[in-house]
């Protein structure tokens, strides 16, 4: 007869073994060593919202993360496998409010929940390259590279229609407004003309497009769903696209200030580099949370001109959640690097990703964190 492990076992099985982990954890993201290229593997997660629990879709994501790991750990790699938070977004900005706290408190509050849980999964992260990318030493990084897109005019202000969520207050993308109604609160989204940022992605549609067929490996659905975004179409000999630039402006609070400044005599004008981080006012000096509420704090918005030291006003949107997601990836190879968004030399070591596990085929969803998880019933 085989033995029947009792609970007592399980559990001295899951002692040993978490032990064992701790005391050999997996190849530190920026030990740069002397393997040669071919020893390196990049398996890069999709980092997970700090939603406050973790759910079936995450630990099936992470399980298959964490045996492609090993695998590769047994074939003699050094495996990158690095960890971090997504975590402005606007799920959590609503979500704080309902709970009645703010959104720092709330991301600090579902961060603490959701890594042990993690972690007794035993997955195999890299837990060294942990980041956040609310922290301010992560946004200083976003607020910079959109500082790039900006010089060259891929990042630019103008007028043009926007879904506008009138509960959430907000524009929204177009991902977050599915048949004509708000993904966070439902209700009908209404299409105004305003001014905004916006990203000029359209100048890289036909890249886009003609890039797919360099994607071996890949489904065919993700790849029918890219066309389909993009959708390029040449109405004879004039090529258009189903595709707009990316409109970034978010006006709430927990996203990554926009780093411009308005002068009355110089106009719009760049913060410079050495004065990033933009810090988010501390929320305790935020009135409401809706109703752009960085306009609404003095001590933020009243600055001086860059160039020409005269009184001037800060630009009060925030950055759209997904660009602080659009380069995580480059963060993960050097997460401590203070005089670049990435050091060159880890980069040069550890890109490309060489497998990246997330999106459609693992059914993971942006969620708004859960009351349920994290604060007990009240009165
Ligand atoms: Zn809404
Ligand atoms: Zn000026």
């Amino acid at each position: 007869m085989h033995h029947v492990l009792g609970a007592r076992d399980l559990r001295q099985i899951e002692e040993l073994w978490q032990s064992r982990w701790t005391n050999d954890p997996p190849a530190v993201a920026h030990d740069r060593g002397s393997n040669s290229e071919e020893q390196r593997f990049y398996l890069l997660d999709m980092l997970p919202y700090t939603s406050g629990e973790l759910h079936i879709g995450h630990a099936r994501l992470y399980t298959i993360g964490d045996a492609l790991t090993r695998y590769r750990e047994r074939l003699g790699c050094r495996v990158l496998h690095p960890i971090g938070w997504d975590a402005f977004g606007l799920p959590t900005d609503i979500a704080a409010q309902r709970l009645g706290t703010t959104p720092p408190a709330l991301t600090q509050q579902c961060i603490a929940h959701m890594k042990p849980t993690l972690q007794r999964l035993g997955t195999r992260h890299d837990w060294s390259t942990e980041i956040n990318t609310s922290a301010p030493e992560y946004y200083r990084w976003t607020q910079w590279l959109f500082l790039r897109l900006y010089e060259v005019g891929l990042a630019y202000r103008a007028e043009g229609p926007a879904n506008w969520c009138p509960d959430c207050e907000t524009v929204l993308a177009n991902e977050q407004a599915v048949g004509g109604r708000c993904e966070r609160c439902g209700a009908l989204v209404q299409v105004r003309n305003m001014p905004q940022w916006f990203l000029r992605i359209t100048r890289y549609g036909d890249a886009l497009v003609d890039g797919l067929d360099d994607l071996p490996g890949w489904a065919d659905k993700v790849k029918r769903m890219q066309r389909n975004w993009i959708g390029r179409e040449s109405a004879d000999g004039r090529v258009t696209y189903r595709l707009r630039d990316w409109s970034v402006s978010r006006q709430r609070y927990w996203g990554a200030p926009v780093p411009i400044v308005y002068c009355p005599a110089c106009g719009m004008a760049a913060v410079p580099d050495d004065e990033l981080p933009v810090m988010l006012p501390p929320p305790q000096t935020v009135g409401p949370f809706t109703g752009e509420p960085l306009a609404q704090v003095d001590e933020f918005v009243n600055t001086q001109c860059p160039r020409c030291g005269r009184p001037a006003r800060r630009d009060t949107e925030t950055l759209d959640t997904f660009v602080d997601s659009a380069w995580y990836y480059l963060r993960y190879v050097s997460p401590r690097h203070n005089l670049a968004p990435f050091c060159s030399e880890a980069a040069e070591a550890c890109m490309p990703v060489d497998l990246y596990l997330g999106g459609v085929g693992a059914g993971l969803l942006r969620r708004a964190p859960a009351a349920g998880a994290l604060c007990p019933p009240r009165g």
